[in-house]
């Protein structure tokens, strides 16, 4: 019952791609109450495919702009989900699309990766992003912890990159590790974030303050 009110919030946005994630013994995120929240609806907004597959030189304006249009989207629906709970007497609490709330790290408070895996809805890829079947990672993310007694999906547990590469070979700051994801792998068996971060800020820091890159998004053949 509550999957199909969620179900029917998302498409009124134009949002057909969610799932639920089961968190126990992951989630260090706590509700009002002091309580952990063992579950979340992790949901997918596709970004606009001519701008992705545009950014396989770096980013553009249209790609800053596409980014934090849907990151604002994101938030928005968040939001209007978090209310829906909560009218319904269950808690509920949203990870903002994107906020380093850790920058001496670079990472935000609970990765929305996780929590989008833990709902089957895709894998990470050897380029650190969540790839999804359907829109490879050509999408943003949003995640809202809740207590709402929903049905967990099943988690994607392998990764389906395959042989593939190409995210690797395309990093112009060589940040990327090569390794295969597997659940529990540590983003730095994945990811130099540090290096991908600096190369950001260095070359392409007139895009949201350097925020921005895509290539290794852009090139995935997954990506659609
Ligand atoms: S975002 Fe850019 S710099 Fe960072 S890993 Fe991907 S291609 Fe490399
Ligand atoms: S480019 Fe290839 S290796 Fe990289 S994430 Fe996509 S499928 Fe995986």
């Amino acid at each position: 019952m509550f999957k199909e009110r969620i179900k029917e919030l998302f498409a009124v946005h134009d949002i057909y791609f969610f799932g639920i994630a089961d968190l126990h013994n992951i989630s260090h995120i706590r509700d009002g109450k002091g309580e952990l929240f063992r579950k979340a609806v992790s949901f997918a907004v596709p970004m606009n495919a001519e701008i992705m597959g545009g950014i396989k030189q770096g980013p553009t304006k249209r790609y800053a702009d596409e980014y934090a249009r849907v990151n604002e989207k994101i938030d928005s629906v968040s939001s209007m989900l978090v209310s829906t709970i909560e009218e319904s007497g269950y808690t509920a609490k949203p990870i903002p699309a994107s906020k380093r709330t850790d920058p001496k790290n670079i990472k935000g408070g609970f990765p929305h990766k996780t929590a989008a895996t833990q709902a089957g809805m895709g894998w990470i890829g050897r380029n650190c992003q969540l790839i999804t079947r359907k829109h490879g990672p050509w999408v943003r993310l949003g995640t809202v912890f809740t207590d709402l007694p929903v049905q967990p999906d099943d988690p994607v547990t392998k990764s389906y990159c395959g042989d593939c590469r190409k995210c690797i070979e395309a990093c112009p700051a060589d940040a990327l590790v090569g390794n295969l994801w597997h659940p529990g792998i540590s983003r730095e068996e994945l990811l130099d974030v540090w290096v991908c971060d600096q190369w950001k800020k260095k070359h392409y820091y007139r895009f949201n303050q350097g925020h921005n890159c895509g290539i290794c998004a852009a090139i995935c053949p997954f990506g659609k």
